[in-house]
């Protein structure tokens, strides 16, 4: 896959790799492409040449059907501040189709509970810290139990005890699930928390 922006800047040059389930990193410098090519497979730009396989489902052109099985944390996660977490993963959840009010209280509840903020549902998102924020993207993107899962430096504003919580959170979820994950920051420290 390839891509050069209408500014002449070629952020994708014949891009080839297979990911299979499991965590996948995408690590490199700032500009180095990383979020050109997670939007692409986000169905949210185009490519100039090029294709991309969810198992049979064409990527670039049958997007409706990928939107249905992705989860997708954008770089830059504004959350509305006034709302709480659990009002806001309930609306969310209505719009990925579930449409069972039970149902839908069962699994924002669940979700709250793995992100580790079910003691915090009924405060506002503008009162979250970046971690809580974080972890409030990740439910989101987990909701409607997506088979892609695209996370964009999901780790770059928060401190190295959140980063190695956020990164066991997507090693668990990884482990049935593609995970992908960019970051630009290589710390030498493993996921154990420790360090
Ligand atoms: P990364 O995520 O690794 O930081 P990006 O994919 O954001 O890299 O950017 C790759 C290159 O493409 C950079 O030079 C960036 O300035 C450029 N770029 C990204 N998005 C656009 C855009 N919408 N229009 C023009 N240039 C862009």
């Amino acid at each position: 896959m390839s891509k050069t922006y209408a500014n002449g800047v070629q952020a994708l040059k014949n891009v080839n790799l297979t990911i299979n389930q499991g965590m996948f990193g995408l690590l490199g410098p700032n500009g180095a492409g990383k979020s050109s090519l997670m939007r692409t497979i986000a169905t949210l730009q185009e490519a100039d040449t090029g294709s991309i396989f969810l198992d049979s489902l064409d990527v670039l052109k049958e997007k409706q059907e990928v939107r249905k099985v992705l989860g997708y944390l954008p770089q830059e996660f504004g959350v509305y501040p006034k709302i709480t977490a659990e009002t806001m993963l309930d609306h969310i959840a209505t719009l990925k189709g579930i449409t069972n009010a039970k149902e839908r209280k069962e699994v924002v509840e669940s979700l709250l509970q793995k992100v580790n903020l079910f003691h915090v549902r009924k405060k506002n998102l503008g009162t979250y810290s970046g971690g809580m924020k974080q972890r409030f993207g990740i439910a989101q993107a987990l909701l409607g139990n997506p088979k892609l899962i695209i996370v964009d430096e999901p780790t770059a504003g928060l401190d190295p005890a959140e980063r190695n919580r956020f990164h066991n959170l997507l090693s668990e979820i990884g482990e049935n699930t593609i995970v992908i994950l960019s970051t630009h920051i290589v710390d030498g420290k493993g996921k154990s928390g420790k360090n």
